[in-house]
């Protein structure tokens, strides 16, 4: 029988999160000053996230995502793509980057046998983007982007962070832009989650608010229909078609989540897991593996977490009336799991 938690949710969607450092300092991720990080000596090898996989991919799970903090910043990054890609079981293997340090590896990657690429891209805007970011690192993104079709990847996203008073009026330009690439835009709500300590509903750009923007400047926008005759809002994005036949993505993770259906749940880098974007416990898994915990043990364990499962973190928040950020900066620096830049977006 197959694994799944309370709420009937199947464990499918993995990701994966290979560093907690960063090359930005994005405002609605890691807008201090300092961050404390994880030890390195704690960081799982590529042999042990390895096993580690394995054991989820007998427990159903058959999408992986690379994410970090930035993931391209883990030294031979494309040698554990190439220790991922040897799983058939692997349908989907993806990687979300800020881009910065794409153009110089998607050549690699391509040829190790990573699947897809996401690019977080908020801003067309180099002067923008080093206020978002703290850096001055635009154009490198930009290059990156450019890089990702040459190397022959398809299926290629830019996700935006959608900001109220910082880049909600280039929604079309992004949609534009990325016709140019080829690549879908995917919007994204702000999300009060992790290191979000400067996050207010009212800088909440809405998914009714970014289909109201859009459908002035473009005329009627209908969902995008499967051949199933279902809409296609493959969790979590919700696609869109544009009068012209462009396509476009929202995740509306503050507004109207889709906690439900979520299938999803991370590894940090040093091997703990939570099965919630906005759980306050995981699972270490390092610790049992070090231990010499063997297969059994490990899916044992996994298994018995998942059925667990009650998590529907971001449904509840929206429940909530005066909301606030989850985690307050004291909490995050004594437990800096509870960041999203160590748990993976
Ligand atoms: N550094 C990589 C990047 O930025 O693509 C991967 C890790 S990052 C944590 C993954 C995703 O989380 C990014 O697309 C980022 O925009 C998103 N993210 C981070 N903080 C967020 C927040 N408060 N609300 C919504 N999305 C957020
Ligand atoms: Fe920005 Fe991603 Fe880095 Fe967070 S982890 S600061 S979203 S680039
Ligand atoms: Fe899944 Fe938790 Fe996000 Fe809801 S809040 S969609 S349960 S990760």
């Amino acid at each position: 029988m197959s694994l799944v938690d309370t709420l009937g949710r199947p464990l499918r969607n993995l990701r994966l999160s290979v560093t907690d450092r960063c090359n930005l300092r994005c405002a609605y991720c890691m807008p201090e000053e300092d961050y404390i990080w994880l030890p390195r000596e704690e960081l799982l090898h590529f042999e042990e996230v390895g096993t580690l996989v394995d054991v989820f991919l007998d427990l159903g799970v058959d999408k992986v995502r690379l994410t970090g903090g930035e993931p391209l910043l883990r030294r031979d990054l494309s040698e554990l793509v190439r220790l991922l890609a040897a799983r058939p079981r692997i349908r989907d293997l993806a990687i979300t980057t800020n881009g910065v340090l794409l153009a110089e590896h998607a050549p690699a990657l391509k040829t190790a046998g990573l699947g897809r690429v996401t690019v977080s891209l908020d801003t067309l805007r180099p002067e923008r983007f080093t206020a978002l970011t703290r850096r001055t690192t635009h154009a490198q993104v930009l290059e990156g982007i450019a890089a990702v079709p040459r190397a022959g990847f398809t299926g290629t996203k830019l996700d935006t962070v959608v900001m109220r008073g910082v880049n909600d009026d280039e929604l079309a330009d992004l949609i534009e832009f990325a016709r140019t690439i080829p690549a879908e835009v995917r919007f994204i709500e702000y999300m009060d989650v992790g290191g979000a300590t400067r996050w207010s509903m009212d800088r909440v750009v809405s998914r009714g608010e970014i289909l109201d923007v859009l459908g002035h400047r473009y005329g009627a926008i209908e969902p995008v229909i499967t051949k199933m005759g279902e809409p296609d809002s493959t969790a979590p994005a919700e696609r869109f078609r544009l009068p012209g036949g462009l396509t476009f993505g929202i995740i509306a993770s503050t507004t109207a989540p889709f906690c439900r259906v979520c299938d999803r749940s991370r590894l940090t880098a040093d091997g703990m897991w939570y099965r919630c974007l906005y759980a306050r416990e995981g699972t270490d898994l390092r610790g049992p593996l070090r231990r010499g915990a063997g297969a059994a043990a490990l899916a044992a364990l996994i298994a018995g977490g998942w059925r667990e499962r009650a998590d529907r973190g971001a449904e509840e928040r929206l429940a909530l009336r005066d909301r606030a950020p989850l985690v307050q900066i004291a909490a995050l620096r004594q437990d800096p799991h509870l960041e999203m830049h160590t748990r993976g977006g």
